[in-house]
This record gives structure tokens, C-alpha cells and sequence, in this order.
């Protein structure tokens, strides 16, 4: 965030007070074509919510398939079946969705980034830590030595599963041509938009048991794609006009979600207009200091209690306090206390938190440090939301109060996304899916720290305030 001078005018988010009586609106809501269904932390975009071990099923066929300099380890057997996998998704997905017969892809490559030097179509693969779809002799490629070994250890086999679902994706992209409205002067990012979309497509077909290969759990499943995702999200600051961009991680998991919930023609139906209207990767202001993370401190977090002032007044209830220490240390370290309206934090800890996020030592699997200044201020906004709602007479101590609460942090994100004392700047909003990713996370929690099983419902309510405002909160998560 960047603490910037001057006034601005108010403008009071709508009211919350409609939450304690209003019923279930389990299809309502939504704009501009994005994802709407479900609401409330009893499914998963209509799903039931899940627990089990996700990966490769137990009696998984073997996949029929030629891979070329194939070691056979973990990574490529994975890959292989997920390759196996996505062409009978698309097998069925193509007629029945665009009337058009499906072709599988010419071949296959696994390589070493560390010592292979094979070639493709696009040229040779040396030191490529990457996975990718070649149009000119129409192959998939992957590195089994650094990438899909690193997403693997760190996230679980969905995260290999997603990688490869999403180079297919622009295979069927290629294949759909202008069915799916790509040209050549279609920008990278669009390209990437929809080959999410299309990976999100996939996965909920695997979510609903159609997959031979592969099963996954809509809560700890889904959650190891979601923070894959996060992972390969591109650096805060990044253009979405960049040859290379592939969206933020609000960007990539609203592609994927908008896959999940709709299904393949929605994302086909993705162009350089409507995705443009909604994409919030944008560089840096000119004159953001330190790119965009700003201290917290007893001065930032006065700014901080000032922007909330401001962007809860609609709800006409009093205000919490923040205090540094404070009455009660329920859910460290920021805490509602509900019996004198205080939102309590430890300010020494909230600094550590709001520490940039180290790139290199993220990529790493180190301490990153901190998670940025977002993921902080919206840990204390998620707590004096609290307050807001149990003022309107709202519930605050189930897992629906969790996904609204984080809501509401979204709400209050989309109006601090202008001139004032505290601004949003590029990155903060993936720093604010950083925290619902976590399983600590407090922006989606209660007030007693109870949260959602589901990261993907957790991820889908922050954004959801964001893009419609804090009324869809109250509805959605009543
Ligand atoms: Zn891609």
C-alpha cells in the first residue's frame, strides 16, 4: 500500500445489514461474466467440500502414451497420466461444446533443465525451468528435473496435474483457433487467461469423479492447486502489456475458478476486451516507494483505521478501536474482542508479517521473510470487520462470518483502490491471497480463528467484494 496525502471524497460501502435475516441466495449476484455460483462455506462451487488424499487413483490405467527421453520417475509418470488424462477431458469437451473433433497432440517431451538439450519445434530446452505448449510441431514439453519436482514436493501432485492441464489448455486453444477468438496479435496475457480457465474446466470435471487417473478433494486438493498457482503468479509491478505476462494470482485463480464454475465455452469466450476490464496486473505508480510496501507502524495503522472509518460509515454502527496490546489475544496476532467493540493487535508481529515477500527464497522454499504489508493491513481489516458485522447484528462465529469477513476485506481493498491516505498499489492483492492460502490465515477467519476448509471458497469471497462490493457479502454468505 503506499500512504499518500490528502483527502478524498467518501464513499460509504453499502451496508451490511441486511446479513442476519437474509436467506440463501445460492445462484444470485454476479457481474460481468464472472464466476457466481455458490456462496457459503457448505460447498465448493456446488460441490460437496471433500478431505482426502488427492492424486493419482489407486487402480489408474497406465497411460498409453509415448514420451520422448522419459526417465519414468515420479514427475514423468505424473505428467504422462495428467497428458493421458486432459485428452479424454477435451475428447469429450470439444464436440460437445464447440462441434469440433478432438486431435491428441503430435508429441511429447520430458527433459532435465539441468542437462538436456533436446529440441522442439521452438528451439532447445537447455536451463528451461519451465513447462510449455509448442505450436510449431504441436508438442508438450516439461522439465522433470527442477519444476514439476519443486511444485511436487511443495504442494503435492495436483500442483504437477495443473502445470500440464494448463499447457494443454493453449494446445486446444491453438486447436480452436477462432472459436476461441485468438488471432495473432492476441495479447500473452488473454492466451494465459483462458488457458487457466480451461485448466479449471479440467479440474472440475476431476472433482466430480469422471477422471480415470486422478482424484481430487474440493478442500486440501483444490487448496494445492491454488497455491501452485500463487507460486508461478508473476512479480507485483508487472504490466499486463508485458510480452511474458501471465496475470497476477487474483488474475490466474479468477481464470481458473471462472473455468471451474463454467466450464470450457466461458473461457473461449475470454478476449483482449472483456479480460482487459478486469485484470488487475498494472506496474507501479509513478512515485511508489518501495514498491508499493509500505511500514506498519502507529502511523500506517492510523491510516489504516481512517480508511476503514471511512469505507464502513454506510453500515451506521460504531466503529472498533484498534489498539496496540489490547483486551483480548483471541486469535493473535490481530484479535476482535467483542465485548468493547476493540480490535486488538501486536504490532511487532503485524511488522514482521508486512515485510516484503523475498522472491528468490519463496522460489526456494525459504522463509520469504514476510508476506507484504497487504497481507497485515488486511489481517487487522478482517478483524474490525468483525465488528462492523456483529454491530449490524450479523453471526461472527461460523465458517460463512469466515468467507464474509473476507469479503468485506475485499470490498474494502476495491475502495482503498484509489487517491487517499492509504492506497492500494500493484502486488497487494496477491498479498492478500498469500493469507487466504495459508491455513492460518485471519482475513477468512472468525472471530474465535475458525476458517473454511476450502481455499478456493476463501479466494472466491475476497474476490468477490472486490469486483461487486460489500452488498454481494451479505447475500452470498449469509
Ligand atoms: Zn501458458
Amino acid at each position: 500500500m503506499i500512504p499518500g496525502g490528502g483527502r478524498r471524497a467518501l464513499v460509504a460501502l453499502l451496508a451490511v445489514a441486511a446479513v442476519a435475516v437474509s436467506g440463501c441466495d445460492s445462484k444470485g449476484g454476479g457481474t460481468g461474466g464472472g464466476p457466481v455460483q455458490d456462496n457459503g462455506a457448505g460447498s465448493v462451487s456446488g460441490l460437496p467440500v471433500t478431505h482426502f488424499e488427492s492424486g493419482l487413483k489407486p487402480d489408474a490405467p497406465k497411460p498409453k502414451l509415448n514420451v520422448r527421453n522419459a526417465d519414468g520417475g515420479e514427475d514423468d509418470k505424473l505428467a504422462t497420466a495428467a497428458i493421458d488424462d486432459v485428452q479424454t477431458y477435451w475428447g469429450e469437451m470439444l464436440p460437445a461444446n464447440f462441434g469440433e473433433q478432438f486431435e491428441p497432440v503430435k508429441s511429447l517431451l520430458s527433459y532435465d533443465a539441468q542437462s538436456d538439450t533436446e529440441e522442439t519445434g521452438c528451439g532447445s530446452v537447455k536451463k528451461l525451468v519451465n513447462a510449455f505448449y509448442c505450436p510449431v510441431d504441436d508438442s508438450v514439453a516439461w522439465d522433470r528435473g527442477v519444476l514439476l519436482p519443486m511444485l511436487r514436493q511443495r504442494f503435492g501432485p495436483m500442483s504437477v496435474v495443473v502445470v500440464l492441464a494448463h499447457e494443454f489448455g493453449h494446445a486446444v486453444q491453438y486447436r480452436l483457433g477462432d472459436k476461441a477468438g485468438i488471432a495473432k496479435n492476441t495479447p500473452t496475457v488473454v492466451k494465459e487467461q483462458q488457458a487457466d480457465c480451461f485448466a479449471g474446466g479440467y479440474f472440475r470435471w476431476v472433482a466430480e469423479d469422471k477422471s480415470k487417473f486422478y482424484r481430487v478433494s474440493t478442500s486440501e486438493g483444490l487448496n494445492q492447486v491454488m497455491a501452485s498457482m500463487f507460486l508461478i503468479r508473476d512479480q507485483a509491478g508487472t504490466s499486463a502489456a508485458d510480452k511474458g505476462a501471465h496475470g497476477t494470482a487474483f488474475d490466474r485463480t479468477y481464470a481458473f475458478q471462472a473455468g471451474f464454475e463454467k466450464g470450457p465455452k466461458e473461457c473461449a469466450g475470454m478476449n483482449t476486451e472483456n479480460v482487459k476490464a478486469r485484470l488487475t496486473e498494472r506496474p507501479f505508480d509513478k512515485g511508489d516507494k518501495g514498491k508499493g510496501d509500505a511500514k506498519f507502524n502507529a502511523q500506517t495503522v492510523a491510516l489504516l483505521k481512517k480508511s476503514l472509518d471511512e469505507a464502513f460509515k454506510g453500515a451506521g454502527v460504531a466503529a472498533p478501536e484498534i489498539t496496540d496490546g489490547g483486551s483480548c489475544q483471541t486469535t493473535p496476532p490481530a484479535s476482535y474482542c467483542p465485548d468493547d467493540n476493540t480490535v486488538s493487535i501486536d504490532m511487532a508481529k503485524l511488522a514482521q508479517l508486512a515485510q516484503p515477500i523475498d522472491r528468490q527464497a519463496e522460489m526456494q522454499g525459504e522463509d520469504p521473510g514476510g508476506m507484504g504489508d497487504f497481507a497485515a493491513f488486511s489481517e487487522v481489516a478482517a478483524r474490525y470487520a468483525l465488528g462492523i458485522q456483529k454491530g449490524v447484528g450479523a453471526s461472527i462465529d461460523n465458517a460463512n462470518a469466515g468467507l464474509r469477513t473476507a469479503c468485506l476485506v475485499g470490498a474494502w481493498a476495491a475502495f482503498t483502490n484509489r487517491p487517499g491516505d492509504l492506497r492500494l498499489s500493484a502486488g497487494d492483492l496477491d498479498e492478500a491471497i498469500a493469507d487466504l492460502l495459508q491455513p492460518e490465515s485471519l482475513v477468512s477467519a472468525d472471530v474465535k480463528g475458525k476458517r473454511p476448509d476450502s481455499g478456493f471458497d476463501r479466494v472466491e469471497a475476497l474476490r468477490k467484494g472486490y469486483l461487486e462490493g460489500s452488498s454481494v457479502c451479505s447475500k452470498s454468505y449469509a
